[in-house]
C-alpha cells in the first residue's frame, strides 16, 4: 500500500501557515532564463567597489590550512577591538552570522509565548519574519511621512511587548531619526521594554545629527544596537555582523547563540576592516552621493516619485506591476528588488552602485517606460 507522508500536523500551526522566503537564482541561471550576457545585481545594497585594499589582502592570504580549525567561538579579537574603538567592555558585543542571525538572538531570548514585538509595517522584514515562524505577534505600526512614527508605535506597546525594533536609517525609504528623535523615544520607553536600533546603513548617512546609538548604551541600557560588515564594508558573501548592548543584556542574549557560526575568514577579513583607514568609507559615500544624484537627477526628467534619503539605495514608484518591471529590467540585465514584499505595490528599490550599472538601468527604464502598455511590442 502507498500512501503519501504529510508532516504537515508535527508542526506547529504558526509554521504550517508561514511561507519560506524564495532567495534570488544564481546569476548563471538568471542570465539562461532572462536570456541576457551580463547581469547588474542592483538589489542586495551591495558595495560594488568590494571590501577594502586591507581585507583584500587579508582574503587573498587567508591560509588554506586554517579551513581546517575552529574559528575563535566568541571573535575574541574583534570584541577587544570595538571595545576599544567604542570605549565599551568587549563583554557588551555579540557577533552573528550576518546581522539577520543576531536578530533570532535577541528574540528568543526575550520572547515566550504570547508575547510580541514592535516595529513599522514598511522596514526590513526580518524582524517580522523570526517573531512569526517562533511563534511570536509582530505588531507593525504605520510609517509617518515615510519614516518610523514614534508615537504610533508606542500605541503598539501591551504588557507582552518585550522589543520594539527601529530601522535607522529605514531601509527602504531611507529616512532617519536625528539623535534628538531616538533620546525622545528612548526616554518615553524608559526601560520598560528593549528597543533594537539596526544601524546596517549607519555607514552611509553624512547628515550631523544621526545618532550614533553605540554612544547611547551607557544612558540606556535597554538600546541594542545592530551593525554588519554586509553593506558599506562589502563582506555579504562572508556573513558577519554583530549588536551592542549594556553587559546586562548582552549577557542574557549570549545564551541563546551559537558558538562557531561566525567564520574564521570572516573575522580575519573584519578585524582588517576595523584597523582601516577609513579612506575606502570616503570612498564609497563619494560614489553613493554622486549616483544619487545621477540617478535622481533622471528620475525628476522622466516625471517619476521616487524616495531617495540615506543609504546607497533608492526607492522609485512605476506606472506598472513591479514584479512587471522586475521582468523586463531582468531581460536587460538589471536586477532591482520588487518592493511588494515591504508592502509598496508598484515600487522597487534601486541600489547605487557603479556608472555603468546605472547607466544600463536609466537605459532599460526607459525602455520598459516606452512600452509600458503590456498589450504593446514585448521587450
Ligand atoms: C542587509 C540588512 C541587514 C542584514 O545584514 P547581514 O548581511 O545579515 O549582516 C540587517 N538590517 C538591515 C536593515 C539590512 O538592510
Amino acid at each position: 500500500m502507498s500512501h503519501t507522508l504529510s508532516f504537515q500536523h508535527l508542526a506547529p500551526e504558526y509554521i504550517q501557515r508561514f511561507q519560506a522566503y524564495i532567495p534570488s537564482n544564481p546569476d548563471d541561471e538568471l542570465k539562461k532564463r532572462f536570456g541576457c550576457t551580463h547581469l547588474f545585481r542592483l538589489n542586495n545594497n551591495e558595495n560594488p567597489l568590494g571590501p577594502c585594499p586591507s581585507a583584500a589582502r587579508v582574503i587573498r592570504n587567508f591560509a588554506p590550512c586554517r579551513a581546517a580549525v575552529y574559528p575563535s567561538g566568541d571573535c575574541w579579537h574583534l570584541r577587544r577591538k570595538l571595545a576599544e574603538r567604542y570605549n565599551m567592555e568587549p563583554d557588551q558585543f555579540l557577533f552573528g552570522n550576518g546581522a539577520n542571525e543576531v536578530i533570532a538572538f535577541v528574540i528568543k531570548a526575550f520572547c515566550r509565548q504570547g508575547d510580541n514585538i514592535i516595529t513599522a509595517e514598511k522596514t526590513f522584514a526580518v524582524y517580522e519574519w523570526v517573531a512569526e515562524f517562533s511563534g511570536f505577534e509582530a505588531r507593525m505600526a504605520p510609517l509617518k511621512d515615510h519614516a518610523f512614527d514614534d508615537d504610533a508605535m508606542i500605541r503598539c506597546i501591551d504588557d507582552r511587548t518585550k522589543i520594539l525594533f527601529v530601522c535607522n536609517p529605514n531601509n527602504p525609504t531611507g529616512t532617519y531619526w536625528n539623535d534628538a528623535t531616538l533620546r525622545s523615544f528612548l526616554d518615553r520607553i524608559d526601560g520598560r521594554q528593549i528597543v533594537v536600533v539596526d544601524e546596517a546603513y549607519c555607514e552611509f548617512v553624512e547628515k550631523p545629527d544621526f545618532p550614533d546609538g553605540m554612544a547611547l548604551i551607557s544612558e540606556y541600557p535597554n538600546l541594542v544596537v545592530f551593525r554588519t560588515f554586509s553593506k558599506m564594508h562589502a563582506l555579504a558573501g562572508l556573513r558577519i555582523g554583530y549588536l551592542a548592548g549594556s553587559r546586562e543584556v548582552v549577557n542574557i542574549v549570549r545564551r541563546t547563540c551559537v558558538v562557531y557560526s561566525v567564520n574564521a575568514l570572516a573575522q580575519a577579513a573584519a578585524l582588517a576592516v576595523l584597523n582601516d583607514s577609513g579612506e575606502h568609507v570616503q570612498q564609497t559615500r563619494d560614489l553613493v552621493r554622486r549616483q544619487k544624484q545621477v540617478i535622481t537627477e533622471h528620475l525628476d526628467s522622466l516625471g517619476l516619485t521616487y524616495l531617495s534619503g540615506e543609504g546607497n539605495f533608492v526607492m522609485i514608484r512605476l506606472p506598472m506591476s513591479d514584479s512587471l518591471a522586475y521582468r523586463r529590467l531582468m531581460m536587460q540585465g538589471v536586477m532591482i528588488r520588487t518592493m511588494t514584499g515591504f508592502r509598496f505595490p508598484n515600487w522597487i528599490r534601486l541600489t547605487l552602485a557603479m556608472p555603468d550599472a546605472m547607466d544600463a538601468f536609466m537605459a532599460g527604464l526607459e525602455n520598459i517606460l516606452k512600452f509600458r502598455n503590456p498589450g504593446m511590442q514585448p521587450l
